[in-house]
């Protein structure tokens, strides 16, 4: 067996044709062994298969044409450059083929020779074929790879032709393709009609028919996305084979908990509660996904685990990215839990070290029952006395790692994971692929919509008019720049421009001149957290009219008396932020307003501002940015732990994803260790694979 795997590794330069420069221009594509050249696969094909009869031929189409070389001649142009011109003819006529500058065609061909084209027609006075590629037939030959037939076109860089790698990967396919072993079970592939992977690698390549080429394609991009669901199953089988800490769900505390909410629930909500108490109840950790709206009420939630662990005398943590909504996460669970007699600490940047000493020895001690705050939870130092239930706010903020920290801060608590960014579906089962999830769908009733405009640079004065006018009537206001100040310092991930506004300069401009009558702050990641804090206090109390901001205010800020927002430069946000930026007002009983000056310089960026101010639906917009961006852009510099996919496509090939998903989490159910023999290959591929790369993974 391990001699078969092997030779697929047969270095490159052994093969014929392939010397020490080539071997350079082959690794800049990645391209070492025979398996590369196998794995190495086209970015598009070519139908060359269809001869067309010359007397049909098109003028600006590429087309293929099979006939008999009737004459030759090489002629120079004014500038001394070489020409080289043949007739060829078939039953139904003639046509010239002409090629610039390849002087050597004269040896190659001989008059009297079938020949195939395939080449761009044009009418220069009569039609004419331009630099077609070429191809003798020759009878012993099996098939011919570059014509005649459905053509593969790899990508590649300048040094290496199509033809050159045409070859290299047919001579692979010829000398080393049938070593290739078959990783999926033969029950696999029946049950899911897959090609075996000869005829998938063959197929690929130098496909006999699109029939064969899409069979090929399939088998190759469900055994890709079987692998990382096998992975999926395996990590969430090990999570579920932990023993977890069953909680009661009944008793005193939740009771009045849920009574004194100062809102009804919506009944995403509830749903959500009634999915996180089944987790937390049973016997095995939670390992929940927790996705809803910018202002769909998840900290509510989040509250309603934090009781139930705390009602089952555990402590309960909750994590967010920054410290301006951890402080506020602070503010609002205090407010809530406080009264039923639950002790919440906050850990942040900034708290004076001797409380922070105080707060440490408490949550040893098991005094402090809930835990708020930033990185600073999973910091050394952080012991719980018996950590029941971890939650992580805006989780894609976060890596894997840092999750990981957070849950090893206990034995095996739940985790519940929290994200405002919705995930497409067709997303989730690649990058949530390991968790169970709920969604809220639905916003709390009672909220005004947020009306959203997309206005240009001669509105500027309106749009201040607007300001003021809200302002008079008691209302507050966001004004969101990209940049800090005028250097360089980007704030998140917006691309800097000749015309970017920047939050201190605007701060400077808008304080001084048109809001002079007017309380305006200043909010920028630069600031220390203590600074921030004590803006964001005199925001939320009403001292400030106007917020000159940057992202910073992008995740979970909650000042419901805010009902406008004016983002500089929108066209430089993604949609998704957009949104998630949008979700700052709109959380009171006043009318909000969104205002986006922009400048698109091109269609795309026209469309993403329309797609915001057309919906107000997170989903809608997820699925929108996702189909402009594509899925590595849509997630941007952010560390959701998108894996790395070679072959297919997740958003294309989203119902193979689920086939292979489905496949994968059976063969889990069935053999929950991959153990049996005729699973031996799954095994090898997946230890070899995600060793030390997925949390957790744990084979045997
Ligand atoms: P997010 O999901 O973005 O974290 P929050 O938990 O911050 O949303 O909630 C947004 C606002 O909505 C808060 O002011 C919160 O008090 C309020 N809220 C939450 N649930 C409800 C509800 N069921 N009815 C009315 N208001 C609610
Ligand atoms: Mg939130």
């Amino acid at each position: 067996m391990q001699a078969k795997t092997d030779i697929l590794e047969t270095p490159v330069r052994y093969f014929k044709g392939v010397g020490p420069k080539r071997c350079e221009h082959l690794l800049r594509l990645g391209i070492k062994t025979a398996s590369d050249l196998l794995y190495y696969l086209p970015s598009r094909y070519e139908d060359r298969s269809n001869f067309t009869a010359i007397k049909d031929l098109k003028t600006g189409e590429k087309q293929t044409i099979r006939g008999e070389v009737l004459a030759m001649s090489t002629r120079l142009t004014k500038r001394g450059m070489p020409v080289f011109e043949m007739a060829v003819g078939d039953k139904t006529g003639r046509i010239p083929a002409v090629w610039f500058n390849q002087p050597f065609l004269t040896k190659f061909f001989k008059v009297g020779q079938e020949i195939i084209l395939y080449g761009k027609v044009e009418r220069f006075g009569a039609l004419q074929i331009n630099q077609p590629e070429y191809e003798i037939i020759k009878e012993d030959e099996e098939a011919s790879l570059h014509i005649g037939r459905i053509v593969p076109i790899y990508p590649l860089t300048s040094q290496i032709t199509q033809r050159y790698l045409r070859g290299l990967v047919y001579m692979a396919i010829a000398k080393y393709g049938h070593y290739l072993a078959d990783r999926l079970p033969t029950y696999i592939r029946a049950r899911h009609k897959l090609a075996d992977i000869r005829f998938a690698a063959y197929n690929i390549h130098f496909p006999s028919s699109f029939a064969n080429l899409d069979k090929a394609y399939k088998r190759i991009v469900f055994e890709e996305f079987f692998m990382l669901q096998l992975a999926f199953a395996i990590k969430r089988r090990n999570i579920k084979a932990e023993s977890g800490i069953s909680h009661r769900l009944e008793g005193a505390l939740i009771k009045s908990f849920t009574a004194n909410l100062p809102f009804e629930l919506t009944k995403g909500q509830k749903d959500a509660m009634n999915d996180i108490g089944r987790d937390m109840a049973s016997a095995r950790p939670m390992n929940r996904l927790l996705e809803g709206d910018v202002g769909s009420g998840k900290t509510a939630v989040a509250a309603y685990a934090l009781v139930l662990t705390v009602e089952n005398g555990l402590q309960g943590a909750i994590m967010a990215p920054t410290e301006v909504l951890a402080r506020q996460h602070y503010l609002v669970l205090s407010k809530l839990l406080m009264p039923l007699g639950i002790n919440v600490a906050l850990l942040a940047r900034g708290i004076d070290e001797s409380l922070k000493a105080q707060a440490l020895n408490e949550i040893s001690q098991g005094k402090v029952n809930i835990v708020v705050g930033t990185h600073a939870v999973i910091q050394e130092g952080v012991e719980f006395k018996a950590l029941g239930l971890a939650v992580i706010d805006e989780q894609h903020k976060f890596g894997v790692e840092q999750r990981a920290v957070l849950r090893r801060k206990g034995k095996n608590p739940h985790v519940l994971v929290m994200t405002a960014t919705p995930i497409p579906r067709t997303l989730a089962l690649t990058v949530y692929g390991d968790l169970d999830v709920s969604i809220i769908r639905e916003l709390p009733k009672g909220r005004r919509p947020i009306v959203t405009y997309w206005v240009d640079e001669d509105k500027r004065q309106k749009v201040y008019d607007f300001i003021k006018d809200e302002a008079a009537g008691g209302r507050q206001a966001y004004i969101v720049c990209p940049l800090i100040d005028g250097s360089a310092s980007i704030e998140g991930s917006v691309s800097k421009g000749a015309a970017t506004k920047s939050a201190t300069e605007m701060h400077e401009k808008l304080s001084r001149e048109v809001f002079r009558d007017y309380k305006v702050g200043l909010i920028h990641g630069r600031m220390g957290p203590k600074e921030k804090a004590k803006v964001m206090k005199e925001f939320r109390d009403g001292g400030i009219n106007i917020l000159i901001a940057t992202v910073v205010i992008e995740v979970g800020i909650d000042v419901p008396n805010a009902s406008v927002m004016v983002i500089e430069n929108a066209e430089k946000f993604g949609l998704a932020q957009l949104h998630q930026l949008r979700g700052r007002i709109g959380r009171g009983d006043c009318k909000s307003y969104c205002i986006l000056l922009a400048d698109p310089r091109n269609e795309n960026a026209k469309k993403r501002l329309m797609a915001i101010e057309d919906t107000v639906d997170g989903f809608e917009i997820a699925e929108e940015d996702l189909a402009l961006r594509g899925p590595g852009e849509f997630f941007g510099a952010s560390q959701h732990g998108l894996p790395e996919i070679r072959f297919g496509n997740i958003v294309k090939d989203f119902s193979i994803m689920e086939e292979a998903r489905k496949a994968a989490f059976d063969v889990v159910n069935r053999d929950p260790m991959i153990r049996d023999e005729h699973h031996k290959y799954l095994r090898d591929t997946i230890v070899s694979r995600f060793k030390g790369r997925l949390e957790l993974i744990r084979v045997g």
